[in-house]
């Protein structure tokens, strides 16, 4: 018997290298070159065939890339079957974003839409996500704004659980409950990253034994592992539990995946190396001793 080799569920092509916020926790490995769509929709397509068909386009964020639809096409047109996109959102209300977009525009050229909340209020909010006094109230009000014109179950709401907010996860909840299109609410457990800013790790960072008594502690305040309102799933992202499940990709064309710690492995670039990145993420993921 033959054990397939691993395959990441999708790719995530990280490309926007500018982003409204300023998270002292970001993630994003940015490249350093501002993204042209032609070679990423290339490899796109070579992903396609080599049978992944779910592509996720974030950044930083997408909304501040000016060509956003043509790559959304692109991505379709490549073979994408599930295009998800990341984005915090700002501009979207005034149609303010680079990308010139729109919320119907928006979400009639994706299938997910995911939008980040970390808190219950402005002041808890900028705990992780900086450079927005009012982030929080707009926010809430792009949520509503889209879920009165999503389709059912388009919507995803991303917490990421930290030192700071972990108590609060019922407040949230309360937050996007009178949502209604909401397909899941994904709780991620903060990962101290070598991308994120000096003294970050330490403020944000908690263990698994505290992620999973906060979100027990949520569990047991609603009663049930979903939202009223809107039957979305709560779902548990451990820093564990997701690893090996993404290949992310930077403007750059960078390929990278993050290890147990949150380091970045990079494994180089990903233009005419689909299929190498391929094996090099599976050697990977072994590597850091997940099975896939
Ligand atoms: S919203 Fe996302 S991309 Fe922007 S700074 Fe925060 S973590 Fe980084």
């Amino acid at each position: 018997m033959t054990t397939a080799t691993p395959r990441p569920e999708r790719i995530n092509f990280a490309v926007a290298r500018r982003c409204g916020v300023a998270c002292r926790g970001c993630y994003s490995f940015f490249g350093k070159a501002d993204p042209a769509p032609a070679p990423f929709l290339r490899s796109a397509r070579v992903f396609a065939g080599a049978g992944i068909h779910t592509a996720t386009l974030s950044g930083g964020d997408p909304l501040t890339l000016p060509d956003l639809h043509d790559w959304l096409l692109g991505l379709r047109a490549a073979g994408m079957h599930t295009i998800k996109l990341d984005t915090v959102g700002l501009g979207l209300l005034d149609s303010s974003n680079r990308a010139g977009l729109t919320p119907a525009t928006l979400l009639a050229a994706v299938d997910q839409l995911a939008i980040p909340l970390d808190g219950w209020s402005n002041a808890s909010a900028m705990l992780f996500r900086r450079g927005q006094a009012d982030l929080h109230e707009q926010t809430l009000a792009l949520l509503a704004t889209l879920d009165a014109r999503a389709a059912p179950r388009q919507l995803t709401v991303n917490t990421v659980v930290h030192a700071g907010n972990a108590g609060g996860l019922h407040r949230i909840a309360q937050a996007i409950e009178p949502l209604k299109n909401l397909l899941e609410w994904n709780l991620f457990q903060y990962t101290p990253t070598d991308q994120a800013k000096a003294g970050a790790n330490a403020d944000f960072a908690l263990d698994a034994r505290a992620y999973d008594d906060a979100c027990d502690d949520l569990a047991r305040r609603l009663g049930a592992p979903v939202l009223q309102g809107s039957g979305a799933r709560i779902n548990r992202r451990s820093i564990e539990g997701r690893l090996g499940h993404y290949l992310l990709v930077n403007s750059d064309g960078l390929a990278w995946l993050p290890d147990a710690q949150g380091r970045t492995l990079n494994l180089g670039p990903v233009f005419d190396r689909e299929l190498d990145v391929l094996r090099e993420w599976a050697d990977a993921v072994s590597g850091i001793g997940v099975a896939a």
